[in-house]
């Protein structure tokens, strides 16, 4: 069943993304070659506690950390460790809080060092692809209308669309009902109403779209071990431009300094 939200609703729920986009401001300057996932874990953690939320993935179906950090060919649901990250890497974050009983979802792909062109591209574009796929998500306008302006603009790099994976709805609940691929065709799936809010997350990868799942039952690469990105917003949908709930403005304003 699909919930609507009210606009108080909405509110908590914008609550909850923008700690999430805080808290993605907090490590955004400490990732650099030498660091180690589980230290930006750690640091994630405590700020959200600190808040007075709490780390939305951390328990999650038994997942054992606050942030999911999917280094390089890593697609998603990495597993935080005390390898140091390289010069030339990229990382995968994805955040998750819940507060006042309200979930946000955000996540974003950060470079490690100097990274090679093609790789910076591969982020261009997927985050690129995301703001494509807020642009959809209007009243009236169909799920399948999301995907497909992801999946059309990607593919014209060459890139793979993982279809295992999707985004979904957002709420008191981290995962709800519908689910969003990153692939469609115009005009099929559910009709967007005002007040449904989801999380839109191209998880975009440079070679195949193939992946394959781990034995740790978490961490998900890519079948031919090329670099994959990941980014995503928690938005509601109004009736002419989506709005969009969480926030990338405090990674970048991190990033623009470093
Ligand atoms: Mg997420
Ligand atoms: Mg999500």
């Amino acid at each position: 069943m699909i919930y609507y939200k009210s606009e108080q609703e909405i509110e908590l729920i914008r609550e909850s993304s923008l700690l999430v986009g805080k808290t993605h401001a907090e490590i955004a300057g400490l990732i650099k070659p030498g660091v180690t996932t589980l230290e930006l874990d750690k640091i994630a953690e405590e700020f959200i506690r600190d808040n007075g939320a709490v780390p939305a993935f951390k328990g999650y179906g038994g997942f054992p950390n606050t942030l999911c950090m999917s280094p390089n060919e890593q697609v998603v649901h990495g597993i935080p460790n005390d390898i140091p990250l390289n010069d030339g890497d990229i990382i995968s974050v994805d955040c998750g809080v819940v507060m006042n009983s309200f979930y946000g979802d955000s996540a974003f792909t950060y470079e490690v060092g100097e990274v090679k062109e093609d790789v910076k591209k591969l982020l261009d574009v997927t985050k690129a692809s995301l703001y494509l796929g807020i642009e959809q998500a209007v009243s009236g306008k169909r799920i399948g209308d999301i995907g497909h302006a992801i999946q059309d603009y990607t593919e014209s790099f060459g890139y793979g669309v993982v279809r295992e994976m999707v985004g979904h709805g957002v709420g008191r609940n981290l995962h709800e009902s519908p689910e969003v691929p990153n692939y469609g065709k115009i005009g099929k799936g559910i009709k967007l109403k005002e007040g449904l809010v989801i999380a839109i997350e191209p998880m975009i990868n440079m070679g195949t779209k193939s992946i394959h799942q781990h034995a740790d039952g978490w961490t998900i690469t890519t079948a031919d071990g090329n670099f994959s990105a990941h980014f995503e917003h928690t938005i509601v949908v109004r009736k002419n431009k989506a709005e969009i709930l969480s926030s990338f403005k405090e990674i970048e304003k991190v990033l623009n300094k470093k």
